[in-house]
């Protein structure tokens, strides 16, 4: 295991970080929100079925704890490299203090296509990365979850092997677990959940009805799936779908049970085949980046028809689509906001953990309303003061929240 403390930081935050324009940072400041505090590094040689052995490289960012110890999921991708990880652990910071949750922020990955996997090498992988990390993390140092690729099953074999690692129980190591294995009721539906929650209060303010409003979603995993699914109970109509094999759209509205047998069966509805790109520009009311980050680049901003686009995916708009979109006048309710609800369940499911309780799934889905109403509130009346963009309003929210928590303890 390497530690890096104080690495070089990753452009990406940086030019994030110029959304807070407007918030005259300190040279200090500036420099504490642009650097990861730790960066770990990790390699490890893993038994394959076939009895030959790959090395596998795994990070984790542990971005800043000023707040409470680090929190954020763990993502399986080939994609998944140091700059990368700095910048979605960077979004984790913003998220976990703009819902006012105790934490720090903090994201980690390893490096792989987990579909050319089997499950016994996912599990070998995963426990190896366990002990490679070995006490960096912990219920009261940083905290993992699922993030793309990963689920409940990665988070039992981590649990599992960690209690191994530390001799006693820690269940309150990572959260998403499996119900039985100490999970929340809802944490599986919480990200999906909370973007609806936003959805329906949006259209509300803006006397939208559900049935008129058309939504696109990319991405077809448990955010996006949660998403359409819990849409079109509320009486939304979801017009398109798409995942990494394709998409379809059918302009009349996915039908609740087309949804729910493509859900649990993993293929796609009927409908009109179309890519991932064609579904960014259609014209619907509502478009609901689900997957990936960048996939709204500035080269196809222009084609957007949506007038609101909820981020459920962690940066799914570069920061140069950003700006194309805002003169466009298409409303962006931004990540750390939208996707707030998956790590809003993951502290209850820790505070669960930790009384030893296990709450009720309604008590679970009326405190992620109240938590994601609150914040879209704070975030409203923020942005009529400073007067730009939702994302900007939230990223002012945030920030103040950190750097309040850092005057007080000293550090600026
Ligand atoms: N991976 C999710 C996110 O990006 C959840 C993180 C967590 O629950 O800690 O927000």
């Amino acid at each position: 295991m390497h530690i890096i403390n104080s690495p070089a930081c990753g452009a990406c935050q940086i030019r994030l970080l110029d959304v807070a324009q407007g918030l005259e940072l300190s040279t200090k400041e500036r420099a504490i929100l642009e650097h990861a505090q730790r960066v770990v590094t990790t390699t490890m040689p893993v038994s394959m079925d076939d009895g030959s052995t790959r090395v596998f490289t795994g990070l984790r960012v542990q971005y800043n704890d000023a707040l409470g110890p680090t929190k954020g999921g763990l993502r399986y991708h080939s994609e998944v490299d140091a700059g990368e990880v700095q910048e979605l652990a960077f979004l984790m910071m913003l998220k976990n203090s703009l819902a006012g949750l105790p934490y720090g922020g903090g994201k980690g990955g390893i490096t792989c296509d987990p579909k050319k996997l089997s499950t016994t090498e996912l599990e070998r992988l995963t426990r190896s990365f366990v002990r490679a990390l070995g006490t960096t993390v912990g219920p009261e140092t940083d905290i993992p979850a699922p993030d793309v690729n990963t689920g409940a099953q990665t988070m039992d074999w981590f649990v599992d092997e960690y209690e191994k690692m530390v001799g006693h129980p820690a269940r309150a190591v990572v959260t998403g677990k499996s119900v039985s294995e100490g999970g929340s009721l809802g944490r599986d539906s919480a990200t999906g959940r909370g973007g609806v929650y936003l959805l329906e209060k949006y259209a509300q303010e803006q006397g939208w009805s559900p049935k008129e409003t058309t939504i696109a979603i990319q991405g077809f995993g448990n955010v996006g799936g949660w998403f359409a699914r819990l849409a079109v109970e509320l009486g939304f109509t979801v017009v398109a779908v798409s995942g990494s094999k394709g998409g379809v759209y059918a302009p009349e509205g996915l039908a609740k049970a087309a949804l729910e047998t493509a859900l649990t069966s993993k293929t796609f509805p009927a409908g009109k085949e179309i890519t991932n790109e064609e579904l960014l520009a259609l014209p619907v009311r509502v478009l609901v980046p689900s997957a990936l980050a960048h996939q709204i680049h500035k080269y196809n901003a222009s084609t957007v028809q949506a007038e609101l686009v909820i981020e459920m995916a962690n940066a799914p708009i570069t920061v140069g689509a950003d700006d194309i979109l805002a003169q466009e006048k298409v409303v962006v309710i931004p990540d750390i906001l939208a996707n707030g609800g998956g790590v809003t369940v993951s502290y209850f499911e820790w505070v669960q953990n930790r009384a030893q309780e296990s709450w009720e799934e309604n008590k679970v889905n009326e405190l992620l309303k109240k938590s994601m109403l609150d914040a879209y509130e704070r975030v409203s009346v923020r942005r009529k003061k400073v007067g730009n963009t939702l994302r900007q309003a939230a990223y002012h929210e945030s920030i103040e929240r950190i750097l309040n928590a850092e005057r007080a303890r000293g550090r600026v």
